[in-house]
């Protein structure tokens, strides 16, 4: 019998970029104009979480 090699690991190539993409979700607090409240969104999110109003970058606090 002859022991199968297991020397090709497709993963272990191109180990080192893999740091830099976490970064970028940064959360912004928005105090709502409905209900007051100040939580952290994503840039990608836009409605209250709260009330479910349209939240507007300018109203970080
Ligand atoms: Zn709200």
């Amino acid at each position: 019998m002859e022991p199968k090699k297991k020397t090709q690991h497709p993963e272990a190539t191109g180990k080192n970029k893999e740091e830099s993409v976490v970064i970028s979700r940064v959360r912004i607090n928005i105090r709502c104009r409905l209900c007051f409240m100040v939580d952290g969104y994503l840039p990608e999110e836009r409605k209250c979480r709260h009330c479910g109003a349209e939240l507007y970058r300018i109203d970080a606090v």
